[in-house]
């Protein structure tokens, strides 16, 4: 296939927003295109070389491209340089200089999809001497070949930024309608045969593979599998504000789970091989040694595939310590060894997918949690089943509740015994329950002005509680004021409240008269030397101006320690 029907495909999908528009024209492009080239086509489709989950960068950053586009097109790197300042797109940038200089070369060999596939993977993986030269000589191999169109799109995939707007959705009904057109006759009928490409792809997470199988009909969707050391997506949790209601959802009996701070991993064992991989898929096996050690040493299975939430935890008191503690070791790459001591994570394993090479995501999850029971023992600090109660009664939940609390966890998660394992999906399976903490009312100290179409506003204020008579900020916020003031409080409303209050102008930056009081609600309270109260607010957000109160009903410094200790 040319390069040339690729890049008519990409125009005629950035050229409508209608959804169904892009399918009809993703599908009559894989029907037309021959099995041995569905995965380069549909990768490039996605803007990507490797499948989800597959590490290998292409490692090509603006600098390389900028030098790629000069040499190709005879340009001066400053120049190219300049003309990107004017517009913001690389892509661009290619498109107009390959239409100057097509008018002055006349010979043009095609581009084929397989060239530019074949030369954008073996940019992957280049490193040290005389990669930089290797990598500019492929791009600029096919910068050279390609149509100002084509540079276009070969610039933006090369920086991983093309950006046509193809969601997952439309790819999935694209692929159920190029290959199953004629089982579609109805709204039903169309929903099944989505649901199955949509099968697929949570078991494989690469809709290459699934556009492949489905070329073959069902019987090749139905082959597709789990497999180990490919991550797929994780299934995702919604929120309820009473058990009652996270009842109501998940059915009775339910299973409810101490709730970690910490991040998911997903831990796939294949023998004695371990990959662990993050909820975004990236794959952190080599930061992670203890998480490969526990596996390997204690989970009774020749192969497995376990959903899991690592938390740190502290070595000498054994207790959990908060998430942001540990957040650096999930990208560190360096004095690895020396973390995995200083602050390890302990694997609570609470899920199931695949266990000596069946699959368990249709199975209900009393039965993948009876695997889990089976082949996960207990090795406190290290590994263990994530800790629960099956339980049909309200109180007996809201009890094991305050137990989660005690022990340094954020609450429960409440599932659904009978329901399958939907990757990728947030559907009502699985129910956070944390009990939200105290909104405080909090003085506005400072703000700063903000950026771009922002300007004229301030966007950031400094929220305040009471110290006695001072008061100590708690952080910043701007989080749940409005663009639009019919939607509530709106950064001009506040602009305008404040203006007037300015004590101290820094440029971007001012210190205002504590005046204006907002209600703040927030995840979490931290300790914090960056704030004079010595706390900071997790994700804070406000809810709405309170000129109802007055100066000293702003929360106190007493309150803030009070919530900070209960939380813990
Ligand atoms: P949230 O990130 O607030 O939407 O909460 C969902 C997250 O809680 C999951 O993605 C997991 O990372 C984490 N989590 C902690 N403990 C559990 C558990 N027992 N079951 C499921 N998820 C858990």
């Amino acid at each position: 296939m040319e390069y040339a029907d690729l890049v008519a495909v990409y125009e005629a999908l950035d050229s409508t927003s209608k959804r169904l528009e892009k399918t009809e024209i993703l599908a009559e492009l894989l029907r037309k295109t021959p099995a041995a080239e569905m995965e380069r086509v549909v990768l490039l489709l996605e803007g990507r070389v490797y499948p989800a989950g597959d590490d290998r960068e292409l490692g090509v950053a603006k600098q390389l491209m900028q030098r790629a586009i000069a040499t190709a097109s005879g340009m001066s790197p400053s120049k190219v340089e300049s003309e990107w300042k004017k517009t913001g797109d690389l892509g661009e940038v290619a498109e107009n200089f390959a239409k100057k200089k097509r008018q002055q070369t006349l010979s043009q060999q095609e581009l084929s999809v397989k060239k530019v596939f074949d030369n954008l993977q073996k940019l992957a993986g280049m490193e040290g001497q005389g990669s930089v030269e290797r990598k500019m000589q492929l791009l600029s191999e096919l910068l050279i070949s390609a149509s100002p169109k084509e540079a276009r799109y070969i610039t933006r995939t090369t920086l991983q930024q093309l950006r046509i707007g193809l969601g997952a959705g439309t790819m999935r009904d694209a692929i159920a309608l190029a290959f199953f057109e004629k089982e579609i006759t109805d709204i039903a009928s169309k929903k099944e045969i989505q649901e199955i490409v949509q099968e697929g792809y949570d078991l494989s997470n690469d809709f290459a593979l699934v556009a492949a199988a489905a070329k073959k009909g069902r019987k090749g969707l139905a082959e597709i599998e789990l497999r180990i050391s490919i991550p797929i997506k994780v299934m995702l949790a919604i929120k309820a504000e009473t058990v009652e209601a996270a009842l109501e959802k998940t059915g009775k009996p339910a299973e409810a789970e101490f709730k970690f701070d910490g991040f998911r991993v997903q831990i796939h064992k294949d023998g004695d091989i371990v990959n662990v991989f993050t909820r975004r898929l990236d794959n952190v096996t080599q930061q992670f040694p203890e998480i490969v050690h526990h596996t390997r040493e204690f989970v009774k299975a020749k192969s497995c595939i376990l959903d899991a939430e690592a938390v740190g935890i502290n070595p000498k008191t054994k207790k959990y310590v908060a998430f942001q503690d540990i957040s650096q070791r999930i990208k560190r790459k360096y004095d690895i060894a020396r973390l995995a001591k200083e602050l390890p994570v302990e694997v609570n394993v609470f899920d199931c997918l695949s266990y000596n090479k069946k699959s368990y995501v249709k199975e209900p999850f009393k039965k993948r949690r009876a695997v889990i029971e089976k082949i996960i023992p207990s090795k406190k600090g290290k590994i263990l089943p994530a800790r629960r109660i099956v339980s049909s009664d309200p109180g007996e939940i809201e009890d094991f509740f305050k137990l989660a609390k005690q022990s340094g966890t954020e609450g429960l998660v409440i599932k659904n015994r009978e329901a399958p394992y939907k990757p990728g999906a947030r559907v009502g399976h699985m129910i956070k329950y944390k009990r939200t903490l105290e909104n405080l009312d909090l003085v506005i100290v400072g703000a700063e002005w903000g950026e771009g179409k922002r300007s004229e506003w301030m966007s950031s204020f400094t929220v305040a509680c009471r110290d006695g008579k001072k008061y100590v900020e708690l952080g910043k916020v701007g989080t749940g004021i409005k663009e639009k003031e019919k939607e509530g409080l709106s950064f001009k409303e506040l602009t305008e409240m404040l203006t007037p209050l300015v004590t101290k102008d820094k440029g971007k930056e001012v210190e205002l008269k504590p005046k204006v009081i907002v209600e703040v609600a927030y995840e979490e309270i931290q300790k914090s030397q960056t704030y004079s109260s010595k706390y900071a607010l997790r994700f804070p957000r406000v809810l709405r101006l309170r000129d109802d109160k007055s100066l000293s009903d702003v929360s106190s410094i007493h309150l803030v320690e009070q919530i900070y200790q209960e939380q813990r």
